[in-house]
């Protein structure tokens, strides 16, 4: 058995991010998922000859976005650069792409680990257009090729070799796919091809600062899967460093039936697609007016969310992050705070039963703006003890979010509203005790945990009704006679 302990892993990672943009990135085809094969394909997607790319300024401003949230510095005059290589999906012979000047440079994603915060660093970030599909399966002779997906926007996001182990490329994988939702910029769907991740790793002893020979996963098409290829990865390539077995710079994919990956071809060093400035595009020039305009455009990011909403609102981290999963959640949260000063029970609304019922009912948090007021009557009705929360989740939020009942109508037709009547209580409790002269018994000579079971007991017995704060007070005092 190689003995782990003494290697480091290094991990880079490449994600391909698709931008949620209605047309290309040179021209005004459709980027629509799922359409007929081939048919969206004008003669510039095509490549033909004369035809005269335009750059599509909402992706430019879609990658500018996604660095400003990264912190990285954003080159103001950048280019793009034609990559020259043949494949049979890549129609003009070159994709367009960027070199030596990717829009963005620099910046980091945080991730928060169970050691703490950690700060995955960037390389850059850089614009170009996706190549169209092979595909391989459909015929058992042919190779079929769709060319849709061609002179669709991507961003490539690049790290620094900096992540060193399978969890944290997981976490940071993670944060970038919610971070782009979060910008609006993808939608972050990796069956859909919309988040492609490749993953660099090496490994080296303890200590030693130069970079171990890298192998690059590709094909993965799931969080899970990229933890799991490094995770084999990373044990292989120490089991061929500890036989003595030199390590060669390989292309791998991964197998999703094993869990393994497989080496699809040997990387030469030194790839040469002779890039050069595309000719027929003409450089980004941009102005500080403009970032500024996109700066103030950008929403309040998790992390700064996270800040605010601990201090101003008595949230937890975790609160926070669940909220925040999502941008249409955090935002009726938010909205949610205007109508109500009881933040924490907003949250937890939000984050347990209103969850639940928009992933059972399929509606959306747009669905639930008009109901706020009596959402927040709600919450206000528990916290004056008028309904135990379990009645409050339980039988009137449905009736509020279903049929939009009024919390104190519907409570009080209902009979739910929560009896803390001192003789009405004591009623229940008498004849519970009654019913139960054993575990009265029992409770006596010490079992002190049954006091549980009473209020249980005193719960069915009032439908719900008996405050159970109350009902456990005065069953401590008969008991206690
Ligand atoms: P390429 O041009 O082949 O894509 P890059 O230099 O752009 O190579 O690096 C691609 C990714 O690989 C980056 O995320 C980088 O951090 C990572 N990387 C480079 N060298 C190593 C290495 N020796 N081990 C692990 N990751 C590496
Ligand atoms: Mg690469």
């Amino acid at each position: 058995m190689p003995n782990k302990t003494l290697y480091q892993a290094v991990i880079g990672l490449e994600i391909h991010a698709q931008l949620a943009t209605n047309s290309k990135l040179f021209c005004g085809d459709a980027t629509s998922f799922g359409a007929d094969p081939n048919t969206h394909i004008s003669p510039i997607t095509l490549g033909h000859p004369g035809t005269l790319p335009k750059t599509n300024s909402k992706a430019v401003e879609y990658a500018i976005k996604m660095g400003l949230a990264c912190g990285s510095t954003i080159a103001k005059e950048n280019y793009f650069a034609r990559k020259n290589y043949f494949y049979a999906d890549l129609p003009k012979g070159y994709q367009i792409s960027q070199d030596s000047t990717p829009i963005c440079g620099g910046g980091q994603v945080s991730i928060q680990t169970k050691d703490g915060e950690k700060q995955i660093q960037l390389n850059r970030i850089h614009l170009e257009e996706d190549a169209g599909k092979s595909i391989h399966d459909l015929s058992p002779t042919d190779t079929l090729i769709d060319l849709n997906r061609a002179g669709t926007p991507l961003i490539e996001i690049v790290t620094e070799p900096c992540i060193h182990s399978a969890e944290d490329a997981f976490l940071y994988v993670t944060e970038v796919r919610k971070l782009v939702r979060w910008l609006g910029i993808c939608d972050g769907n990796m069956e859909e091809g919309s988040l492609r991740c490749d993953a660099n790793i090496s490994v080296r002893l303890n200590g030693d600062n130069t970079l171990g020979t890298r192998v690059e996963v590709k094909n993965l098409n799931s969080i899970r899967n990229i933890k799991k290829a490094i995770e084999f990865e990373i044990e292989r390539l120490i089991g061929l460093v500890e036989n003595g077995t030199p390590i060669m710079q390989q292309t791998r994919s991964f197998d999703a039936s094993n869990d393994t990956t497989f080496a699809i071809r040997d990387k030469e060093d030194a790839n040469d697609y002779r890039y050069f400035p595309d000719p027929d595009l003409a450089p980004l020039q941009l102005t500080d007016a403009y970032l500024q305009s996109i700066q103030s455009n950008l929403p309040a990011l998790p992390n700064t969310l996270k800040k605010e909403w601990t201090a101003q609102f008595g949230l937890n981290a975790y609160d926070v992050d669940q909220l925040c999963d999502n941008k249409q959640e955090a935002d009726f949260y938010l909205l949610w705070t205007k109508h109500t000063n009881l933040y924490k029970a907003a949250a937890n609304f939000i984050i347990g039963p209103i969850r639940a019922y928009l992933n059972a009912d399929g509606k959306t948090y747009s669905d639930l703006i008009t109901l706020l007021p009596k959402l927040s009557e709600l919450l206000a009705m528990v916290d004056q003890q008028l309904l135990s929360f379990s009645v409050a989740t339980e039988k009137v939020l449905p009736a509020v979010l279903k049929d939009g009942a009024s919390p104190t109508n519907f409570a009080s037709a209902n009979a739910l509203l929560q009896n803390s009547d001192e003789g009405a209580l004591t009623a229940w409790i008498q004849e519970v005790l009654s019913n139960h002269p054993d575990k009265v018994d029992a409770y006596k000579k010490g079992k002190k945990g049954l006091i549980g079971v009473f209020v249980g007991e005193v719960k069915k017995m009032s439908k719900g009704q008996a405050d159970p704060q109350k009902t456990t007070k005065i069953l401590e005092a008969i008991l206690s006679n």
